[in-house]
């Protein structure tokens, strides 16, 4: 029997940690607890806010709902054929540990994804990816809760639309689904992929017969730690914006402007621009005001030392992405969702 919580402060639930209180609070640890939880919020007409580690939400002010924390927890391997391991892990699971009980037992692909914060349960959401991985390389199917008809739903990979830094559940059925466990195909064969430059720069230093998953999951550790804010001693929620994408014929113009501005090719004519290196450039980074900052590492990054509430957070955004659009012309997306 789950305890909902009413006046709940969501401090200690998101890593902005923004001191906002929701009407009612519930921590879910298995699906019969999930499916109360749904009914209790459809018979008090309250709207969710699905929570899992609080990494990529703002938390803009009070949420008059149910804050439904996924505490699922459980992982194991499933079956496997000759060249994978599938593995399942429930929701609530914290995706780190999943990564590093992965290595232990010699289950490759998700080293580059090494200290994502989070859970398991919200990493097909937006699909995670770093270091030239993303989860849809290594993700063989969800089960989700339809929030309507409570009932059990298997999604395939194409069934979730997997895009860069989306799926169909920040889209099409947003909201629609609460994700209960996700099962990854892991290779059995070691298959490094090293071509992301930071990571390449950090392994240069060992030789090639070196090079196994468990270093690659540490190198990317590492340069994590050095370069982002660690959300327990400063709150944030790693990137703000998502790094736009622009047509060649839109950088061309551009580039006539700034000559060394940061792009990666795409398909179909396409380019991705390095969102932190236009906010760089408009003056951004290290910038602090009303306790809310930019990284002085990492102008994507916006920081809430001071523990304020998303809005305040939100305004900086705002300040940040009209400066971005009058100097180059490009949108900047929020990557985080915001709430309510
Ligand atoms: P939450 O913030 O709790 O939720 C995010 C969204 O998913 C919300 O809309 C929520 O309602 C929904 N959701 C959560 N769980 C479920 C569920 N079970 N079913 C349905 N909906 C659900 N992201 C990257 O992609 N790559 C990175 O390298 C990366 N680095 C980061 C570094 C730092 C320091 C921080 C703070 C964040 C970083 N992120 C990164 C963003 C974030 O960690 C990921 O998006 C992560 O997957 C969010 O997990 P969460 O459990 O905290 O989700
Ligand atoms: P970085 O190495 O400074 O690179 C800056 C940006 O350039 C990144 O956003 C990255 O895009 C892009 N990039 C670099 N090399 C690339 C290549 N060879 N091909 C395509 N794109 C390339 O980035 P960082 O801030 O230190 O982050 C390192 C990795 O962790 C990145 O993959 C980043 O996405 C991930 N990360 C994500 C978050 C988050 O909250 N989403 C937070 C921290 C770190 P991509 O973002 O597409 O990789």
């Amino acid at each position: 029997m789950s305890l909902y919580l009413p006046f709940f402060n969501l401090q200690n639930y998101n890593t902005l940690a923004s001191p906002v209180v929701a009407q009612f609070f519930v921590s879910v640890k298995t699906e019969t607890e999930l499916l109360d939880a749904i009914q209790f919020a459809r018979e008090q007409q309250l709207p969710l806010l699905v929570l899992g580690g609080g990494s990529n939400v703002v938390l803009r002010d009070d949420f008059p709902g149910l804050a439904l924390h996924i505490h699922l927890l459980g992982k194991k391997l499933v079956s496997e054929d000759e060249n994978f391991f599938y593995v399942k892990a429930a929701a609530g699971e914290n995706w780190h540990e999943f990564v590093q009980y992965c290595l232990d037992y010699h289950y490759w692909g998700l080293e580059n994804l090494s200290l994502i914060p989070g859970s398991v349960g919200a990493a097909p959401i937006q699909n995670i990816g770093a270091y030239g991985v993303e989860l849809q390389d290594v993700f063989s199917e969800l089960t989700a809760i339809d929030v309507q008809s409570g009932l059990s739903v298997t999604f395939t990979k194409d069934s979730c639309q997997f895009n860069y830094r989306d799926s169909v559940f920040k889209d099409a059925l947003k909201d629609k689904y609460i994700i209960t466990s996700v099962t990854f195909q892991l290779h059995k064969k070691e298959e490094l992929k090293l071509q992301y430059p930071a990571l390449q720069n950090s392994l240069a230093q060992y030789s090639p017969i070196e090079i196994s998953p468990t270093l690659v999951s540490d190198v990317v550790c590492e340069i994590r730690r050095r370069k982002l804010p660690d959300p327990q001693k400063i709150p944030n929620v790693g990137s703000f914006f998502k790094n736009p994408v622009i047509s060649e014929i839109k950088l061309l113009s551009l580039q006539q402007l700034y000559p060394t501005i940061v792009f990666y090719p795409l398909a179909n004519r396409q380019v991705k621009l390095a969102a932190g290196w236009l906010i760089d450039c408009a003056g951004w980074k290290g910038y602090s005001d009303g306790g809310v900052a930019v990284h002085s590492e990492q102008a994507l990054v916006l920081t809430n030392p001071n523990k304020r509430k998303g809005d305040v957070i939100l305004a900086l955004a705002q300040k940040i992405e009209e400066s971005v659009f009058n100097l180059f012309g490009v949108h900047l997306e929020l990557e985080p969702r915001v709430y309510p």
